[in-house]
């Protein structure tokens, strides 16, 4: 089976209970000496097996690293990191999952090698507010602030989960309305400029 790693957490002793995210669920197994293992790390891809055990966690046994080449990178790796900790929130105490999320996880690794770490996480971002019907899109750009639910003009101010608002209302950088409707439509940043792309990245540090 394969899955990815959301988050480990160390027993009393060096066992660990890690969390993967499956094309099904999110398991929640018990690695024995899981604290000497490197290959168990927040991200990562891995091939693994489950193993039963009466009243207890399952254990988590026979595991393979699928590695990928920006692992070596810092500053990918640590983009790719900080996203899988947001989703592991954001999935908190969801079992049962659609394959969605595991395969935006694998298309998104494929992609971060050569592209824009960040822009390739906004763009798995949208894809994620898409799928869960929460991106703010309106084909006429008739979209209001969710502050005062007036009409937003071309100019707008975005607030976490990227929630559209007037400037005046919650205060922040200003964003022009069909830059981002078109990239949450599209789910592409092209059309944004790469300190548009800072912004987001840090409005997306608030929480998915
Ligand atoms: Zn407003």
């Amino acid at each position: 089976m394969q899955g990815y790693i959301l988050q480990m957490q160390k027993t009393r002793t060096e066992d660990m209970i890690v969390k993967i995210l499956t094309q099904r669920d999110i398991k929640t197994l018990y690695r024995f000496y899981g604290a000497r293992h490197s290959i168990i790390n927040i991200g990562r891809k891995i091939d693994f097996e489950e193993q039963t055990q009466l009243g207890f966690l399952p254990k988590l046994k026979h595991i393979v690293h699928l590695g990928y080449r920006w692992e070596s990178q810092h500053d990918r790796y640590y983009i790719w990191q900080h996203f899988i900790k947001l989703l592991y929130k954001h999935l908190a105490d969801v079992y049962e999952i659609d394959s969605f999320y595991f395969e935006l996880l694998d298309s998104g690794a494929d992609k971060l090698m050569l592209q824009n770490p960040k822009r390739v996480v906004l763009e798995m971002y949208a894809a994620l507010l898409n799928h869960e019907g929460r991106a703010f899109i309106d084909m006429n750009n008739q979209m209001q602030c969710f502050v005062c639910q007036q009409r937003l003009a071309d100019s707008v101010a975005l607030g976490r989960a990227f929630l559209l608002a007037h400037k005046e209302c919650i205060g922040g950088r200003a964003f022009i309305l069909e830059k981002m409707s078109s990239f949450l439509q599209t789910q592409s940043t092209i059309l944004l400029e790469d300190d548009e792309v800072d912004h987001l990245w840090e409005i997306l540090g608030l929480g998915l």
